[in-house]
């Protein structure tokens, strides 16, 4: 059995940060990484097109003033191999690589209580001990996928957006098809539909895009931003959502038509996914909602030719920003392309798959390809893959049956030491997730390393402060118009999920400073523990 101080699964973004604070903290620390690469979501979502709707700059680790110097973006929004470069970069410049293992997939996970440590187990037969289980898994890396009639009968070539072959797949001259109008299937599409012989996107629900003002960046550009690197991140961390801007302080409604026209389509040129910023109560106010969603309509509209295919494209069953828009590049445009076709499958069910194709209610389609672009079991998904067992064997899948519980998104009460990254009850995906790991990343640092130092072996959050930690959350979501739609925020668009809203919406600063609190409260809401409550009830009960 190997043994480690803090055990870190998942060597994406967040696991490497955290492997190097540690590191820098004093803190052993392994990763254990499920792929034969490092990288995460950026390593797994190599279709064509994947790009990150964040900014080059913010979408970057602030830890190091020497990396933000060296490392030169070239676009404005960067592609995944871009991403996938500066991260094995991030490896390389800091040696992360020597405390990486890789192919090593956990599958369980015990609490000993006596000993407060973790028993780690992985699918090629390792066996871990650590006392700090730190789970890095993703909040978008479990993919999800349908169950159609016949489905495992298509002959031809099946792929899923986010785990596409690293060796690309040949569409060229291919009958094509795009299941799946999120992110990736709008990201995708434009980059397929001019090589393929035949596109057909099915859709289910229209979403929401912006264009991406793509660029590459100068050199100019390049010198300022590096000049002014610190307010730009201080920038961002005070931001609502991490993206480094915030919204005028008025309401949608109270600015003349005109005025709000021109600053709609400031925003609207410029800011990408920061178009539900423009003022803040777009994603609070039904009204003030409706005037940007005409305004996205319109637009929308605007950059599709054909009138059936652009009644069918434009949303207009959903609030803008309630599930998660997109950022483009020429999605809609694509659907002006003859060899492209829209298969509205909310109004024609896709009936079955067959060993040439699909059928819908209006008609059957021949495929060389199916790609699947049809999302991920979102934030609880990759937590629960793995079986973590806490206290008296408690399965967290059985404890979150009805839905996640836990303290500030960090910890929950039965399973002692298991910290929690970027996952349910954090801002995690309504934020820059950068931002939201890097300050709970340093977090969970200074925690371990004040542990250490008093000599506590434990830390868990006390089953009150999780019931009002959660219930809080919700309370945030319905100020909100974010449950007025199923969505992966809520887990309503996953049948049997439980419909509870899962990220914290009250923004990444004022988590930020609900962290500070608490640890300036000596952990409020946690037991510390300088002997494992197991061993102080069994102590208990020997001296009844
Ligand atoms: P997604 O946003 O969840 O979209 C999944 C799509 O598949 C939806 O259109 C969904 O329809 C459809 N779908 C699911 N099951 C279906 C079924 N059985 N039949 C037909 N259609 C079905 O997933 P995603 O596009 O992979 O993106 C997920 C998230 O990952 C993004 O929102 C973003 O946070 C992140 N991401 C980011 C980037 C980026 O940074 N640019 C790129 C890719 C992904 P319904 O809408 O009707 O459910």
């Amino acid at each position: 059995m190997m043994q480690i101080e803090t055990l870190i699964v998942g060597a994406g973004l967040a696991g490497l940060r955290a492997l190097h604070a540690l590191r820098e903290a004093g803190i052993d620390a392994k990763v254990l990484e499920a792929s034969d690469e490092i990288g995460g979501v950026w390593n797994h979502n190599r279709y064509p097109g994947a790009r990150c709707d964040v900014e080059s700059y913010d979408y970057s680790y602030s830890f190091s003033k020497e990396l933000e110097q060296e490392w030169r973006w070239t676009e404005r929004y960067p592609t995944q191999p871009e991403i996938l470069r500066y991260i094995n970069h991030v490896a390389d410049r800091f040696d992360l690589r020597r405390d990486v293992v890789l192919n090593a997939r956990v599958t369980e996970a015990f609490y000993d209580e006596a000993a407060a440590h973790w028993v780690v187990r992985t699918q090629d037969g390792q066996t871990w001990q650590t006392r700090f289980l730190m789970l890095c898994l993703g909040q978008l890396s479990a993919p999800k996928l349908p169950d159609y009639p016949g489905q495992s009968s298509f002959e031809g070539q099946v792929v899923v957006s986010a785990e596409w072959p690293k060796g690309g797949v040949d569409y060229a001259g291919k009958r094509v098809a795009i299941i799946g109008t999120g992110s990736s299937g709008m990201q995708m599409t434009p980059i397929i539909a001019p090589e393929a012989a035949h596109l057909t996107v099915f859709q289910r629900t229209a979403n929401y895009s912006v264009p991406a003002a793509n660029a590459p960046l100068t050199e100019e550009e390049d010198r300022e931003v590096k000049a002014n690197y610190a307010v730009r991140r201080a920038l961002m961390r005070n931001s609502p959502t991490g993206l480094g801007f915030k919204p005028e302080k008025i309401a949608t409604l109270d600015v003349p038509e005109a005025e709000r026209e021109q600053a709609f389509e400031r925003a609207y040129q410029r800011l990408g996914f920061g178009f539900a910023l423009t003022y803040p109560d777009i994603l609070l106010n039904a009204e003030a909602n409706k005037v940007a969603s005409a305004f996205l309509h319109r637009k929308i509209g605007e950059r599709i030719k054909d009138p059936k295919t652009r009644d069918k494209l434009i949303p207009r069953t959903h609030h803008f920003g309630t599930r998660r828009p997109s950022v483009d590049s020429g999605y809609f445009e694509a659907f002006n392309r003859d060899n492209v076709t829209l298969a509205d499958v909310k109004k024609f069910p896709i009936l079955e798959f067959t060993e040439t194709g699909i059928r819908t209610a209006e008609a059957y389609h021949e495929f060389d390809i199916i790609i699947f672009a049809t999302g991920f079991d979102a934030l609880t998904g990759s937590l629960l893959k793995p079986a973590i067992h806490g206290r008296r064997g408690t399965l967290l899948k059985d404890k979150w049956a009805q839905g996640p519980l836990t303290h500030l998104g960090v910890a929950t009460a039965d399973f002692p030491n298991l910290l929690i990254v970027a996952g349910p009850g954090s801002p995690s995906v309504l934020s820059n997730v950068m931002v939201s790991i890097e300050e709970q990343v340093d977090w969970f640092v200074a925690l371990l390393a004040g542990m250490k130092s008093r000599g506590e072996v434990e830390i868990e959050a006390t089953e009150q402060a999780e019931q009002d930690w959660t219930a809080h959350v919700q309370e945030r979501a319905l100020e909100t118009l974010y449950m007025t739609a199923d969505s992966f925020y809520n887990g309503g668009e996953v049948a049997g999920k439980p419909r509870v809203f899962m990220p914290y919406s009250g923004g990444i600063r004022s988590y930020r400073r609900l962290l500070e609190t608490c640890a300036a409260e000596g952990y409020s809401g946690f037991a510390l523990r300088k002997t494992p409550a197991a061993a102080q009830d069994a102590g208990v009960q020997q001296d009844a």
